[in-house]
């Protein structure tokens, strides 16, 4: 007779490594069956390593950084909120700090100690882990009984899909959970890239820029013809061979929808400290210093070098203009020119490199208090692999969390 357990986990990522912490520490068993060799791979390098584990803000807040379906985290995040995270980490041991944007990371900068925390959590109450690649679901009548792995089974009063999304794949969320859950019935919506990086129509000039980094820009992004921004945004950008990255643009990402009915531009202000009339002064100032020199060799006190080439470009005054010829119609269309170095969004890099996968599971067949399937008893549903992502701060694996721990408690006792 095969061992039985309350839950059996498919994935040790963020909400399975999680959520068998929270069935340990209720004297539940489970077991976690992960595909990779290490635990927790893609928990590893979030926050370019350091673990942006959570944001210091309320629930409320949380789903204001949910721009489809919140309403489906109202329940999980009453329950468990960032406030609990925080204060769950702290309670294994590691300390937090919050930084600009109310995110919080771990004192130390390192994600791993948020991983070994909770895998050392989980065995510090029993639960068992296993190295294999869940190839099916094992289910009867309707419910959920357990799972096949290349060679043997698994038994579970609850089966949980924890196998996250289809970003990054190389972290093993290849979105095989996907597949499992329809193998159960149910329906996934469009599997798009979200948070990642943006291929412009100006790929050639941004390449011409590649490696740039700019640390204090507003990034503007505007849907048709609106001059509204759809979002705006002080902070770090980058000039990469195909377009931009870097946190603004990840996070401008999430706004762009169906790219094949809507057009997309993002305006770039290289000196928001500025009004148009203070950098006209500084302009002035800068070019009074030296009346005689040729335009192109006169921005260098007001731009990395990098950049000179391309501004004088596309400002239209002739490179080799004294600047004490420039008039107030080209000091204008430069001044422009800095305030608005606008590119024209072509496409999303691929899923392989978003930072979330937009798309997942169907909500609407999921109940959100427990994150139980409406279609298959004992199936529960937790982290990335359903449709529900947020923007940058720490909100997506506040997602992980919340969701995982709603599972937790809903979870029998069956052993
Ligand atoms: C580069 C990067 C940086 C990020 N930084 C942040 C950040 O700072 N803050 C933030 O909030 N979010 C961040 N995210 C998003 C965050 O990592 C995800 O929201 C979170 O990891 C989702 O957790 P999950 O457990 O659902 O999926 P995952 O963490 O992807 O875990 C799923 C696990 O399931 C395993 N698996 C899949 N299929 C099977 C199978 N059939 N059998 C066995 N095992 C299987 C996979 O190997 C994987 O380990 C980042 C993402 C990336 C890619």
């Amino acid at each position: 007779m095969a061992k039985m357990y309350d839950a059996v986990i498919i994935g040790g990522g963020a909400a399975g490594l999680f959520c068998a912490a929270q069935l340990g520490l209720l004297g539940k068993t489970a077991v976690v069956i992960e595909k990779n060799e290490r635990l927790g791979r893609k928990l590893r390098i979030t926050g370019k390593g350091r673990c942006n584990v959570t944001n210091n803000c309320d629930a409320q807040t949380v789903m204001k950084n949910i721009p489809r379906n919140p309403r489906f985290m109202y329940s999980a995040l009453s329950r468990f909120s960032p406030e609990d995270t925080m204060a769950f980490f702290e309670g294994l041991g590691v300390p937090l700090k919050t930084e600009r944007g109310n995110r919080v990371f771990p004192v130390s900068d390192s994600a791993h100690d948020i991983a070994d925390a909770l895998v050392k959590c989980c065995l510090d109450c029993g639960t068992e882990f296993v190295s294999g690649e869940v190839v099916s679901l094992i289910i009867e009548n309707g419910c959920a009984k357990g799972v096949r792995v290349n060679g043997g089974e698994y038994h579970g009063g609850a089966v949980i899909i924890a196998a996250g999304g289809r970003s990054y794949p190389k972290t093993g969320s290849d979105g095989s959970g996907y597949k499992l859950a329809k193998s159960a019935g149910h329906h996934v919506t469009a599997i798009l890239p979200s948070l990642c990086p943006i291929v412009t129509e100006e790929h050639e000039e941004c390449a011409e820029l590649m490696g740039l980094s700019l640390k204090n820009s507003t990034l503007s992004l505007y849907e048709d013809d609106s001059t509204k921004p759809v979002y705006e945004e002080l902070g770090e950008l980058l000039f990469t061979h195909f377009g931009l990255s870097g946190p603004l643009v990840l996070s401008a990402s999430a706004h762009l929808r169906e790219l094949e009915k809507h057009a997309y531009r993002i305006a770039i202000d290289l000196k928001p400290a500025l009004s148009y009339e203070q950098l006209d002064t500084r302009i002035l100032r800068d070019f009074g210093d030296f009346p005689n020199r040729e335009f192109a060799n006169s921005l260098g006190k007001l731009l990395p070098s990098k950049l000179i080439s391309v501004i004088v470009r596309r400002s239209g005054i002739p490179a080799d203009k004294r600047v004490n010829q420039i008039t107030k119609e080209e000091r204008r269309r430069l001044a422009e020119t800095l305030k608005k170095l606008t590119y024209t969004v072509s496409r999303m890099r691929t899923i392989d490199e978003a930072i979330i996968t937009r798309g997942g599971v169907e909500l609407s067949e999921i109940d959100p208090k427990t994150m139980e399937s409406k279609l298959c008893k004992n199936l529960y549903l937790i982290g990335e692999v359903l449709d529900i992502d947020a923007y940058t701060g720490g909100f997506n694996l506040q997602i992980a969390w919340s969701t995982a721990y709603a599972c937790a408690q809903a979870v029998e006792y069956t052993v």
